[in-house]
């Protein structure tokens, strides 16, 4: 179905409104436009953005910014959610798509989880025929970027 890519993402942000207080955490919204409609299963894509931003401010540190950008491009609309985090290993970087991998920095006591987020969020990128990829550097930050299919435009 057709939705508001930019609605959904205001609401899924609000509801991490709480943990984001405690620890002083930003979202910073950078949309191309103001509605962005793409073309795919909504209960999915929010699981999506609820599983990635629930990485960000878990992994993010204190008193940082959180950035989702929105844009399309032709067919395609391209998203990215950076944070200021801790960051991932590289050589733990192909790893992080598979059930239950977590780095070792993650799975400290107060890093809940059990590692299936990503691979949900990528199974659900994949079904869209969409890719999604990651770049990270250790103590700087994550961004994970993805493509989904913009609205179809009905010809006259
Ligand atoms: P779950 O999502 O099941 O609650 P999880 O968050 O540990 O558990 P994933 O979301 O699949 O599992 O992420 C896998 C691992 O990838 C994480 O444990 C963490 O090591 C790393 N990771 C994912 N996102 C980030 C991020 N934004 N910053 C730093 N590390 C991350
Ligand atoms: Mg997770």
């Amino acid at each position: 179905s057709n939705f508001d890519l930019n609605r959904m993402i205001r609401e899924v942000c609000a509801s991490f409104e709480m943990q984001c207080q405690k620890k002083k955490l930003g979202f910073s919204l950078v949309f191309a436009e103001k509605k962005q409609m793409v073309n795919g299963d909504y209960p999915k894509i929010q699981q999506v953005f609820y599983n990635l931003l629930d990485n960000a401010v878990k992994f993010s540190k204190e008193d940082s910014e959180i950035q989702i950008r929105t844009e399309q491009k032709g067919t395609k609309v391209l998203v990215g959610i950076k944070d200021q985090g801790i960051g991932i290993p590289k050589k733990d970087l192909g790893k992080i798509w598979e059930r239950f991998y977590k780095t070792d920095i993650s799975r400290g006591k107060d890093k809940a989880g059990t590692g299936l987020g990503l691979a949900i969020v990528k199974s659900i990128i994949t079904a869209h025929g969409e890719n999604i990829d990651c770049v990270s550097t250790e103590g700087v930050g994550t961004e994970f970027s993805f493509s989904l299919p913009a609205m179809e435009r009905v010809e006259e």
